[in-house]
């Protein structure tokens, strides 16, 4: 069947921030050979386009006049087995929680700490996904991918990829240069969990589970994510909107010795990982003394986690993107950090 192309449409359902912003055109896309297709459309009308996936991180500022293909491609398979390990392929438009719940109920271990986070398979690899200790990369086998300027399909493996904390290649030297069509997960038949952070033991000793399972892990992740996390269905939000700096152990001791409940984790590297929302709950604008539960109009910061900066209705993407700045700039005075936003703008 021939691609639709839908002409003028609001964004607002398709972003998680709750942007009513239009698009030129729009175009669902179900396989590779429709993506393809896009791609020749787009290139025959001279248009540029922009890949939108569940749309869980980003911030529009503005109309997208461009043709935004939005990745519907669907599909979940088990297609390997060996003694230890059982490899999945996911198409890029699956939601990321259905590829979780999908290894959880068989149980498959390694993604059970990335439960509920929200977007499309596709999009995990562009950040590295990650919560509670473990990132995509710890289980990513490889991708499928269609060159923009070509229309090839390419696959990159796990190397390829260049994964770092919240980075990848494709936010770098790729960056606008692949369409994500598909991810492969190579899963632990003999589980390795990970419960090293405080609030997953919280949950499990209090529900005194004597064997721990990818199901039991991932409902605890999602019990601490419920209590904790705005859901975007509610108020508008991207998740974290800055990445956690990084900051050398020189830096975190003056600190430290100035704030001593600064939050600080040490890195492989030796350099000390400060939590983002520590920064903005201890820092705010001129005549308060916290970010946290700021509220500008209809832009604000989350009352239960700093780092996520919320639309409560109306507010726009300038705005939020304003905050932003606000923010960046009052603990760069405060604590001489910088804050790097992980929340793609456009
Ligand atoms: P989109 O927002 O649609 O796109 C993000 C970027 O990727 C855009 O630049 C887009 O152009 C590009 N892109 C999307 N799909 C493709 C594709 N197939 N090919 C090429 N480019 C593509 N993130 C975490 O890492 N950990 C968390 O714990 C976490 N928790 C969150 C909680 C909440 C409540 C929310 C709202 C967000 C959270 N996020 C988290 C952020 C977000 O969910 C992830 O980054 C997710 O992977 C984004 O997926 P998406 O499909 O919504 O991407
Ligand atoms: P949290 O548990 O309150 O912890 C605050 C910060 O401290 C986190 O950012 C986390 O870093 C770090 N941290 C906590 N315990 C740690 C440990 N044992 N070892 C190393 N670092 C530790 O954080 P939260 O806001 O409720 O989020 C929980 C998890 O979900 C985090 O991993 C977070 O990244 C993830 N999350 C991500 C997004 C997003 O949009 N990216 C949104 C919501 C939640 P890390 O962030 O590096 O893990």
């Amino acid at each position: 069947m021939p691609i639709q192309l839908q002409n003028n449409v609001t964004l607002l359902p398709f972003n998680t921030f709750g942007m009513n912003v239009q698009a030129r055109t729009m175009i669902d896309v179900h396989d590779i050979e429709e993506v393809q297709e896009a791609l020749d459309f787009a290139k025959h009308d001279q248009q540029e386009i922009f890949v939108l996936g569940g749309g869980s991180n980003i911030l529009f500022t503005q109309a997208v006049d461009k043709i935004v293909i939005h990745n519907c491609i669907p599909g979940i398979a088990i297609i390997a087995e060996t003694d230890d390990h059982v490899f999945v392929k996911a198409g890029s438009g699956v939601r990321w929680h259905e590829l979780v719940e999908f290894c959880i109920h068989r149980n498959l271990q390694g993604v059970e700490n990335l439960a509920l986070i929200p977007g499309n398979a596709g999009a995990a690899p562009m950040q590295n996904i990650g919560a509670y200790g473990v990132e995509l990369q710890q289980v990513f086998e490889s991708l499928t991918a269609v060159e923009i300027s070509s229309g090839n399909e390419v696959v990159f493996k796990k190397e390829d990829c260049k994964f770092g904390y919240r980075e990848s290649v494709f936010k770098h030297i790729y960056k606008h240069r692949f369409i994500i069509t598909s991810i492969i997960l190579k899963l632990n038949k003999q589980p390795q969990f990970n419960i090293s952070y405080g609030a997953i033991q919280e949950v499990l000793e209090a529900s005194k589970v004597e064997k721990l399972s990818p199901e039991i892990i991932a409902n605890a992740v999602i019990q601490i994510r419920r209590s904790k996390l705005p859901d975007p269905n509610v108020i508008g939000n991207a998740g974290s909107f800055f990445k956690n700096p990084v900051v050398p152990i020189d830096k975190f001791e003056s600190l430290k010795a100035t704030y001593p409940t600064i939050s600080g984790y040490q890195q492989m590297d030796g350099n000390i990982k400060l939590a983002a929302g520590w920064l903005i709950e201890h820092s705010g604008p001129d005549d308060q003394v916290s970010w946290k539960g700021y509220r500008n109009g209809d832009a604000g910061c989350h009352a239960k986690q700093a780092l996520v900066l919320v639309n409560h209705g109306q507010a726009t993407g300038i705005e939020i993107l304003s905050l932003s700045e606000q923010i960046q700039s009052s603990v760069l005075q405060k604590f001489g950090v910088v804050l790097e936003r992980e929340v793609n703008i456009y």
